[in-house]
């Protein structure tokens, strides 16, 4: 059961947009459920059932990318997007406190990882449209599951669901050693393009089905998955090292889901902890 707290989401001067936008696409990508939009879809099919819903030299602690140079333009926009959804409590909101983490968000250019069209709200409390039916997830939610993954420097990450490159470049400002998989080509070769142009050449992206992770490049310590999935993917659980944690939207592909932390005991058992109720979009498979 999601707390009532946790449901909540205010949006900010850009509502009417938002909300014009989510009445295009009922579901964002990684965000939280929205209840003005849910009031809405209520509404218009109130005659329906609502759906329920690489090694460095340096040591590992030294280790601190360098700026990528669409981090020169926008940073009082990136700074108030820090202040103002991410690291203050808000509508029943869980801060997120993580300096690192924080850092991160103030530094990685979300604008050029966002369309043309979509410039003027880069740095809104929302998830925004990326072309092929998927979305960018809302900056708070990016800043959450990254928290939740307790990522350091010696760390190998698997993102599954690249999309735009935001959050793998996120993660990228954390460990030099990031793996993220997208099925869309045409999304996959525009996040390497980003890549390439912001200078994170410590992304290796791969253009295939996330279901089956990075066989090769096993065994990750943390694994992060950006769209929903009804549960872990075996092969994904495979490629965990013991110890490790997995972030994931869990739950049905468009209705209600469940941000969680799973953890593999060093006995390969689950420990689940649940973080908020989200929405993703669903995990497809080639
Ligand atoms: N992390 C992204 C947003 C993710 S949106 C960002 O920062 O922009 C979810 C993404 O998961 C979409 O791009 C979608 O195409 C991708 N996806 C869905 N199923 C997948 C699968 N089986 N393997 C890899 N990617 C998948």
């Amino acid at each position: 059961m999601i707390p009532r707290a946790n449901r909540r989401w205010e949006v900010d001067s850009a509502a009417g947009l938002l909300v014009a936008a989510m009445s295009i696409i009922p579901i964002g990508c990684g965000s939280q459920p929205d209840p003005i939009a849910e009031a809405a879809h209520a509404a218009a099919t109130s005659s329906a059932p609502m759906d329920e819903p690489a090694a460095t030299s340096q040591p590992a602690s030294a280790f601190r990318p360098p700026d990528p140079p669409g981090a020169r333009d926008r940073i009082e926009d990136r700074n108030r997007m820090v202040e103002t959804q991410i690291a203050r409590p808000r509508d029943g909101r869980k801060p997120v406190k993580n300096a690192k983490v924080l850092e991160a968000m103030r530094k990685v250019p979300r604008h050029v990882f966002v369309t043309n069209d979509y410039q003027s709200r880069a740095y809104g409390d929302s998830p925004l449209p990326i072309g092929h039916g998927q979305t960018i997830s809302q900056p708070y939610i990016v800043a959450l599951m990254t928290e939740a993954l307790q990522l350091t420097p010696e760390m190998k990450v698997l993102e599954i669901g690249t999309g735009s490159g935001y959050q793998a470049a996120v993660l990228a400002h954390l460990t030099p050693h990031v793996y993220t998989i997208e099925i869309v080509r045409p999304l996959g070769e525009s996040a390497r393009r980003v890549f390439l142009e912001q200078g994170y050449d410590n992304i290796h992206c791969r253009i295939g089905d996330g279901y089956k992770g990075w066989p090769e490049e096993a065994p990750f310590d943390v694994i992060i998955v950006t769209c929903a999935a009804e549960d872990i993917p075996g092969p994904l659980w495979e490629q965990l090292k013991p110890g490790g944690r997995i972030v994931i939207p869990t739950g049905s592909a468009w209705g209600a889901q469940n941000l969680v932390v799973v953890t593999k005991t060093p006995d390969g058992k689950r420990r689940t902890k649940h973080i908020t109720g989200v929405r993703f979009v669903p995990m497809t498979r080639e």
